[in-house]
């Protein structure tokens, strides 16, 4: 009705996430590559999962049933490399290769139940990035006295039962459906249950067909059918689970008070049986409601004026990505599509934490440390995550070499550091943009208390230099917004040691704010157009469900 009438709406999380067909035969697949059966509920029995019912369940789900040749070769590949166990394996990558594969890309974000479906993929990618973050993890184990840096497990057939036993013994209960994109009061229509609204709030909220049976429903204060028997779980302690109407009622205001500034009660006076209205309706509205053909618009009303207080809050890396592609932006963190996991993650921020390090010794001491105390900081704080032992050693040693470079060069900055990691928000048109600045220098041009913003960039951090010129007028319009003298802003290149002037002058700042304010109107209001670039493309991280990636085939 919404769609015939042209009335924008989104649908808002259903059930659990393996009630939607999309997960239901992803969990088989994962059961089927380790050989073992599957259910989708907890009560069901395991049923045998086998390789042609799975391709035809996969085309069903994905193609309305239209063949997908090379599908069912497909799968077979992936089970023997599984069962073979000798490679790495990199879920969430394969997970995108396979939606590719189904075609996935072509789903139209624009029509609601796609993106609600596309919101269920992507909660998939999160359940296999959660394992994976556990799994892939390293760590430090003691050998011969002394830690050692280890990966964590990252391939062999364990990792596909023991992914397994995850999926059916913890995610399937544990994983709710998408709840619906996480965007910024978008001006559409939210369809939800009562439940799902529990804690939420809109201006104006319906709650149609209020009819008797209906709500309360017929079906409140049934017994449900037990598992556990009446000695273990005695009669009594039944009926609290039992529900009924009190509980109905409690739902019922639930439903009402979501409702900021109007709020909606009708229903429906007949199909193809006449329908009595809900007792709840007649004690509300203090008896039956009129028949209307259109309910009526609300009086006029000016809604309170706490604004400020609710202006949006977006992080600066989310409004710089927004920039660089606002499509990418939608598909993983609106929509959440994780990103892979990559041996260097985290590379860039350990970096900065023993520069931070580095920086409050030399504040506690007063003195900048010697090369004793630098490498003790390097072996309690530098640590990458997923990384395996050599790939670990080798970055550990480029790290080293990029610190004491700095060390060499830029010593003086220890002395006159004012703050790291100093959080930063700044209130624009639409929203507030925060972020955190790397370090802040004081004695700027040797004058007490004229303060420097400083922006480390590593070799794995993408961001081009325009983007990091911009961060730091934002953070220095922010800083003087609270009085601060911020007089500089250098974007410090770690890799060669350089270091460059970007301006924070009233000029630039003006610019930053004109851009910034330009991009959140975008992001607010929900424009999310793709601007695919090749280069931009093959390093996207959502690349294999994008319909616009410039990419070969060899890229996914
Ligand atoms: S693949 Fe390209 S167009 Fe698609 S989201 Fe990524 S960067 Fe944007």
């Amino acid at each position: 009705v919404f769609r015939w009438r042209n009335i924008p709406f989104r649908c808002a999380g259903r059930t659990g996430l393996f009630m939607q067909p999309e997960a239901s035969v992803l969990g088989k697949l994962y059961a089927w590559l380790c050989d073992n059966p599957w259910k989708n509920e907890r009560y069901d029995h395991p049923a045998p999962v086998h390789l042609n019912e799975l391709v035809v369940e996969f085309q069903a789900v994905f193609a309305d049933g239209a063949k997908m040749p090379k599908l069912q070769e497909y799968l077979t590949d992936w089970k023997k490399d599984a069962q073979k166990g000798s490679a790495p394996v990199n879920l969430v990558r394969d997970y995108y290769r396979l939606l590719n594969l189904l075609g996935v890309q072509s789903l139209d974000l624009d029509d609601p139940r796609a993106s609600s479906r596309m919101g269920c993929l992507a909660r998939f990618s999160q359940i296999l990035a959660d394992y994976e973050h556990v799994k892939r993890r390293a760590r430090y184990v003691e050998e011969d006295g002394k830690p050692v840096f280890r990966g964590g497990q990252d391939r062999g057939i364990w990792f596909y039962r023991q992914l397994f036993n995850y999926l059916q013994h913890y995610a399937l209960d544990a994983y709710e459906d998408f709840e619906g994109e996480d965007t910024f009061d978008l001006d559409t229509v939210d369809v939800l249950t009562v439940h799902q609204a529990k804690g939420l709030e809109w201006p104006i909220v319906f709650v149609p067909c209020l009819t008797s049976h209906r709500f309360p429903s017929s079906r409140a204060g049934e017994e449900p059918n037990w598992l556990i028997p009446e000695t273990v779980f005695s009669r009594k302690a039944r009926r609290r689970y039992a529900g009924g109407v009190t509980e109905e009622r409690r739902l019922f205001y639930v439903a009402m008070t979501r409702a900021k500034d109007v709020l909606y009660l009708s229903r429906f006076r007949r199909r193809t049986n006449r329908f009595r209205p809900s007792p709840f309706l007649l004690e509300v509205a203090g008896g039956d409601p009129p028949v209307v053909n259109r309910l009526p618009l609300p009086r006029k009303f000016t809604p309170p004026t706490d604004e400020a207080d609710e202006l949006p809050t977006v992080s600066f890396s989310e409004m710089a990505q927004y920039e660089d592609c606002p499509l990418r932006y939608r598909l993983s963190t609106s929509l959440g599509f994780q990103p892979q996991l990559v041996t260097e993650l985290g590379y860039g921020k350990t970096i900065h934490h023993v520069l931070r390090r580095i920086a409050d010794v030399t504040r506690e001491k007063g003195r900048l440390p010697t090369n004793k105390e630098v490498e003790a900081l390097f072996h309690e704080e530098f640590y990458l995550p997923f990384a395996n032992r050599a790939a670990f050693e080798q970055l550990l040693a480029n790290a080293k070499k990029l610190v004491k470079n700095y060390l060499s060069k830029y010593s003086d900055d220890l002395l006159r550091v004012w703050q790291t990691e100093r959080f930063f928000e700044l209130h624009l048109d639409g929203a507030v943009v925060n972020g955190r600045a790397d370090v802040i220098l004081d004695r700027e041009g040797g004058v007490p208390n004229r303060l420097a913003i400083v922006d480390y960039k590593t070799a794995t951090d993408a961001k081009p230099d325009d983007v990091f010129a911009f961060q730091l007028a934002i953070y220095a319009a922010a800083g003087r917004g609270e009085g601060l003298d911020v007089q500089a802003g250098y974007l410090h290149q770690l890799k060669d040691g350089t270091r460059r002037s970007m301006p924070v002058d009233d000029k630039a700042i003006h610019s930053a704010r004109t851009r910034a304010n330009s991009l959140l109107a975008g992001l607010i209001s929900g424009d999310f157009p793709a601007k695919p670039e090749k280069k931009k493309c093959r390093a996207c991280d959502v690349r294999a469900v994008c319909k616009h990636a410039i990419c070969s085939k060899y890229d996914y």
